[in-house]
């Protein structure tokens, strides 16, 4: 099997390469369906301009284009998608939903960063500053707007599922109820999660979503991607025998790729 890697940032917004220095690196690391996934920001309907780490709006033809043209060009061995990851605020389906909509994509990542105007996976600092009860506070919004954000129903993949252990900080209250909660609303709206391996280069050194995580998403026969969120081209399959070690030991048998909002599985053998 060759891996499909979709979470990939670029200089689109705040990777470190443009689309087309990835497929040396994709080729080399077994990557056979290559998709991009740049940050989508929109703080309101109203927004002209994104911050600096995320797509320009006025760039996003510039993005479709640029993938166009690569996977014109790209070997055949490489099939080239085209995602977006979508920064999900509070009550923003109604400006995301039309942008998601967009044919050109092949595939979309909801993810939540914020929690209220709080940005939960910046810096390490943040979380210093907060009590233990805001702690349990704030991991509760969290899961609640990540449950929103899958509600939405704009989205194909559930991104970086408990981004919120980032710094390593958890609560000290049962976050079970509200994480079955969004699993439910995962299930029912057939989302698809990611295995995040990004997280294996965090401060928590866990992958998203935890295995205990994976488990509930499985008997929910909820599929699931492997992703590395590489910001770097050539991390575009970090840790991904690592992953699927981990998806195999789970109990999954398949992997979910995706074309033209398609979803298809692939039997998860290498
Ligand atoms: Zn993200
Ligand atoms: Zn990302």
């Amino acid at each position: 099997m060759k891996w499909a890697s979709y979470h990939n940032h670029t200089t689109f917004s705040d990777g470190a390469e443009a689309p087309r220095d990835f497929l040396a690196f994709a080729e080399a690391a077994g990557v056979g369906h290559l998709g991009f996934a740049d940050h989508y920001y929109k703080a309101s309907p109203e927004a002209t301009t994104a911050p600096d780490w995320a797509l320009q709006l006025d760039a996003v033809e510039i993005y479709f284009d640029t993938i166009a043209e690569l996977k014109a060009t790209a070997p055949a061995t490489l099939e080239i998608v085209t995602g977006l990851e979508f920064d999900w605020l509070d009550h923003s389906a109604a400006w995301l939903a039309p942008v998601a909509a967009d044919p050109r994509l092949d595939y979309t990542i909801g993810s939540v960063h914020f929690v209220g105007s709080d940005s939960i996976d910046l810096t390490r600092t943040y979380w210093e500053k907060l009590s233990t009860d805001e702690i349990n506070a704030v991991t509760r919004r969290y899961w609640k707007t990540v449950c929103e954000m899958v509600s939405s129903q704009c989205f194909d993949i559930a991104g970086h599922l408990d981004l919120v252990k980032k710094f390593d900080f958890y609560p000290t209250e049962d976050m079970s109820d509200v994480i079955a909660e969004t699993l439910d609303a995962i299930a029912d709206t057939h989302m698809t999660v990611e295995l995040n391996t990004a997280g294996w280069r965090k401060d928590c050194r866990a992958c998203y979503p935890t295995e205990a995580i994976l488990r509930e998403c499985l008997r929910r026969d909820i599929p699931v991607t492997l992703s590395s969120d590489a910001h770097q081209a050539h991390l575009v399959a970090a840790d991904f025998d690592r992953g699927a070690d981990l998806l195999a030991r789970v109990g999954y048998t398949h992997i979910a790729q995706f074309r033209q909002r398609e979803r298809f599985l692939v039997p998860l053998v290498r």
